[in-house]
C-alpha cells in the first residue's frame, strides 16, 4: 500500500529521520515502537504529508509523495489518522462529526453519509450515541468515535499515533479491541504505540525505531523473544 526509500528529514539542522525504508502491504498490521524523540511521529506525519521529506520516496498508489505534486486533500481521504487528543469537533454530535468529511469532500448526500457513519458506529459499539454531544463521551468513547470517523472516508490505509497514550488503561482496551477488529477486517494499519502487548498480538510486523532511524525490524516473534541489537533489548526492558 505504501512504500518508503530512503526518507530523511531535518528540523533546522536537527536530523530527525534519516534512511528509513518500510514497506507496509496491503492488510497489514505494522507497529512502531521506540523512545520518545526517536522520531515515530514525525515518520507517521510524512506517510500522509503533514511534514514534507527532505528526500527519498514515499509511493503511495502509484505517486512518490515526496516528490511528484499530490492533491493533499485527495490523498488525506485516502489516508485515515488517529491521533493521541481525538481532534473532533466538539460543537457537533457523533453523528455530524462522522459525516462532515465525506459530505463536504466526497459530495455524499447526507443521507447516505449517515448510512455509513452510523455502520462504523456500530462497528465501534457506538450506535447508540449518534446524537449524543461529543463533550459528554468518555476518552474512550471519543476515540472510538474518531476511528470511526476515519473510516466513513473509506481509507487505503490508517495510521495511528499513540490512540491510547490519552487514557486510562482500563479505558485503553476498548479501544485496542476496536483496532483489533479492524485489523481483523484486513485494514491495513500503521500504529505507533507503547502497547507491546498489542504490538506482539497484533501487529505483523514490529519496527523499533531508535535516534531517527529504525535500528530493528521483524515478526514481532522475532522482535520481542529473540532482539538482534542490545539497544531494542534494552528498550523492551522497560516495559517487562
Ligand atoms: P514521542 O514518543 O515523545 O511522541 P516521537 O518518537 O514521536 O516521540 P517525534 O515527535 O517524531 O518523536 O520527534 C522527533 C524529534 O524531532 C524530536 O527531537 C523532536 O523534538 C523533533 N521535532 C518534532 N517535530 C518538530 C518540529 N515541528 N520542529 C522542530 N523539531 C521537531
Ligand atoms: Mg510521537
Amino acid at each position: 500500500v505504501i512504500c518508503v526509500e530512503g526518507l530523511r528529514k531535518s528540523f533546522g539542522d536537527h536530523v530527525v529521520l534519516r534512511d528509513i525504508d518500510l514497506t507496509v502491504n496491503p492488510g497489514q498490521v505494522v507497529t512502531i515502537i521506540g523512545a520518545s524523540g526517536s522520531g515515530k511521529s514525525t515518520l507517521l506525519r510524512c506517510l500522509n504529508l503533514l511534514e514534507t521529506p527532505d528526500a527519498g520516496h514515499v509511493w503511495f498508489r502509484g505517486k512518490d509523495l515526496a516528490a511528484d505534486h499530490v492533491d493533499v486533500n485527495r490523498l488525506r481521504e485516502k489516508i485515515g489518522m488517529v491521533f493521541q487528543g481525538f481532534n473532533l469537533f466538539n460543537n457537533m454530535d457523533v453523528l455530524d462529526n462522522c459525516t462532515l468529511a465525506p459530505v463536504t469532500l466526497k459530495k455524499m448526500t447526507k443521507a447516505e453519509a449517515e448510512k455509513v457513519a452510523l455502520r462504523h458506529l456500530d462497528a465501534v459499539g457506538l450506535a447508540d450515541f449518534a446524537h449524543a454531544n461529543v463533550t459528554r463521551l468518555s476518552g474512550g468513547q471519543k476515540q472510538r468515535v474518531a476511528i470511526a470517523r476515519s473510516l466513513c472516508m473509506q481509507p487505503d490505509l490508517m495510521l495511528f499515533d499513540e490512540p491510547t497514550s490519552a487514557l486510562d488503561p482500563e479505558i485503553s482496551g476498548e479501544v485496542l479491541n476496536v483496532m483489533r477488529d479492524l485489523a481483523a477486517d484486513g485494514m491495513t494499519m500503521v500504529v505507533v504505540t507503547h502497547e507491546m502487548a498489542f504490538a506482539r498480538n497484533v501487529s505483523d510486523e514490529v519496527v523499533f525505531m531508535d535516534q531517527g532511524v529504525i535500528a530493528e525490524k521483524g515478526s514481532p516473534d522475532k522482535l520481542f523473544t529473540n532482539p538482534e541489537l542490545p539497544r531494542t533489548r534494552e528498550f523492551l526492558s522497560r516495559y517487562l
